[in-house]
């Protein structure tokens, strides 16, 4: 039912010298089954390394993944292989994702192939089922089409449709919208809930951009430099941001409407490097509540309530 992650330390190889990212770093976050987790942060804040590590591909140094119950950081290559039936990914490029050569119906069917699941008859009926229900139709045209005869929008749909037809449980939505302009992104977001409907679906939606958490999250886990800063229900997250990085991020949301003000938060200068972190709270160089106790101290995890977890010195005094 839960899938609690507790990992530290990843390594990745600079050149010339070997030297260790902390890509994540003392991460734990639950989702409950039927719900989405909004994983949100800026670019080189984790959001993919976890996303990979939940699945298992990357291995992590340290640390457990349990998945309904079942610890599976440590499972071998055939039950994993198996596993992967239940949880799958969505990448962010569409095109990078699909073989060019292969047709839609095939790529779509592979997983199918892979898993040695129903007669060739039923994986061809199966695949043109899943072409209806990502509205991919008529279904037989769209089979026998190559990636490069379709949209951007459209090669998502085969995307999450390749992820679907073996029926898994869970799904690693990351940044599945991204490229996509706004009008088809909304698009593609309503088709992910009717999907995660008829599909019984749990997802860990990962995405930099805050607004599109609201269309389809229930629970947002905010990162930052490998680290998880703030959790809690999306009304929670957006209405009553706690943390000053979830402030900065949601300040930076364009509003609909021009009159509306919102306290400017944006945090000043770049990211820094992962190689070589801040002391005490990695936010400290860009906050604007910094104290002298932030820049040497790691703030400890503050549970605000039952939901809400932040990570930062303004809380627990
Ligand atoms: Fe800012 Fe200090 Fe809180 Fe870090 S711990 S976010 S520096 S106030």
């Amino acid at each position: 039912k839960h899938f609690p992650i507790r990992q530290s330390f990843f390594k990745t190889l600079l050149t010339g010298q070997k030297k260790f990212v902390h890509a994540v770093n003392n991460i734990s976050f639950n989702i409950e089954e039927g719900q989405t987790l909004g994983l949100v942060g800026e670019s080189g804040s984790g959001k993919t390394t976890t996303g990979r590590l939940v699945l298992r591909l990357i291995e992590p140094t340290n640390g457990s993944i349990i998945y309904r119950g079942t610890d599976i950081t440590a499972l071998e290559k055939e039950p994993l292989r198996k596993l992967r039936k239940e949880i799958q990914i969505i990448f962010q490029d569409p095109l990078a994702a699909l073989n060019p050569y292969m047709k839609i119906g095939d790529a779509i069917r592979h997983p199918l192939d892979i898993h040695g699941i129903g007669s060739r008859e039923e994986r061809h009926d199966m695949v043109l089922d899943m072409l209806s229900r990502v509205n991919l139709e008529p279904a037989s045209d769209f089979f026998k089409r190559y990636p490069r005869e379709l949209s951007g929008g459209q090669r998502q749909r085969v995307v999450i449709a390749r992820a679907l037809i073996t029926r898994p449980k869970f799904i690693v939505a990351d940044e599945a919208v991204a490229m996509l302009d706004v009008s088809v992104r909304s698009q593609l977001l309503d088709l992910m809930l009717k999907l995660k409907e008829e599909f019984d679906l749990t997802y860990l939606f990962i995405t930099h951009d805050l607004a599109t958490t609201k269309y389809i999250c229930d629970r947002i886990a905010v990162m930052y430099l490998g680290t998880i800063v703030e959790t809690g229900s999306f009304e929670e997250i957006y209405k009553n941001p706690s943390h000053p990085y979830t402030k900065a991020l949601i300040s930076a949301v364009p509003e609909p409407d021009p009159e509306t003000k919102k306290e400017k938060m944006i945090p000043a200068g770049e990211v820094p490097n992962a190689v070589d972190l801040p002391s005490g709270c990695f936010f400290h160089p860009r906050c604007p509540y910094v104290m002298d106790k932030c820049k040497v101290e790691e703030p400890p995890e503050i549970k605000l309530s039952k939901t809400r977890m932040v990570k930062c010195h303004l809380f627990g005094r």
